[in-house]
């Protein structure tokens, strides 16, 4: 969607450049406004792509190289604007990393390895040899927050384990082909704490572009058995009382939600 923009039009610009996205200091963090009015280096906005709009303004990524200076803003890490910015604004921003990751990945074909090229009406490579066409990989993935009476389960997992104050938090996994999110919860459950569950309830989703995950929230009640832990996802899980709880992942992640939503469940 590379279509032309009015020089009198405002947008909200996010610029990538390897792995990080230009951010301001202040107010709303990605740069919004008339293309014409910004400092922008000649040139940097011919190759954007449209994303959608936020608030009714159209969302352009435009990728530079080398985190050219374009003249406003630094260069920060998506991860660094989790829980400080808008939702819906950096669900686009998750977007403008989704998509540069999908035509960096999606340059030949995976069918018969010929070049791919841009649609120009849709976000989606299209091999023009054998017809294949691909779109952005969006890799769904259930997380779960488990009660046991006025007790949550929480678990440190292999990757936080490093940290100097360890983030204790709820049990994810990536659904396999072929199945329900509702039998993906379970199965999540059972390999990673030995435990069946019941009352498996659906909450809430959050784009995850990390690189390419949709989660999906659930909240659940112990059923049976006595935790134990494989070895290879996490270090330790336990039950923990509401008013005694370790660590947990910070406002503005879906983990944060279900987990609030289980501690007031246990009130
Ligand atoms: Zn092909």
């Amino acid at each position: 969607m590379t279509e032309m923009i009015a020089a009198d039009e405002n947008a909200w610009w996010f610029i990538l450049s390897e792995g990080k996205l230009v951010a301001l200091d202040k107010g709303d963090f990605i740069p919004f406004g008339n293309i014409e009015e910004l400092p922008f280096p000649e040139g940097i906005t011919a190759n954007k792509v449209l994303l959608g709009k936020y608030q009714e303004q159209p969302c352009y990524l435009i990728e530079v190289e080398n985190s050219l200076d374009v003249g406003l803003g630094e260069y920060v890490t998506l991860r660094s604007l989790l829980g400080r910015m808008d939702d819906l604004l950096f669900d686009m921003a998750g977007r403008a990393f989704q998509i540069s990751l999908f035509y960096k990945t999606h340059q030949f074909c995976g069918q018969c390895g010929q070049t791919m090229q841009k649609i120009d009406w849709e976000i989606a490579m299209k091999c023009y040899h054998c017809q294949h066409r691909t779109y952005p990989r969006v890799s769904p993935c259930i997380i779960v927050a488990i009660r046991k009476h006025k007790k949550i389960l929480l678990a440190l997992h292999n990757r936080h384990q490093k940290s100097d104050r360890p983030i204790y938090t709820t049990l994810a996994g990536f659904t396999e082909a072929g199945e329900t999110l509702e039998a993906c919860v379970e199965r999540e459950v059972f390999e990673e704490v030995g435990l069946k569950i019941k009352n498996i309830q659906y909450v809430t989703s959050q784009p995850w572009p990390f690189p390419h995950s949709l989660m999906m929230g659930f909240t659940a009640d112990y059923d049976s058995g006595e935790i134990n832990v494989d070895p290879h996802e996490l270090i330790a899980a336990n039950w923990y009382d509401i008013d005694d709880l370790p660590l947990i992942p910070r406002h503005g992640t879906i983990a944060r939600k279900l987990i609030e939503k289980t501690l007031k469940r246990c009130r």
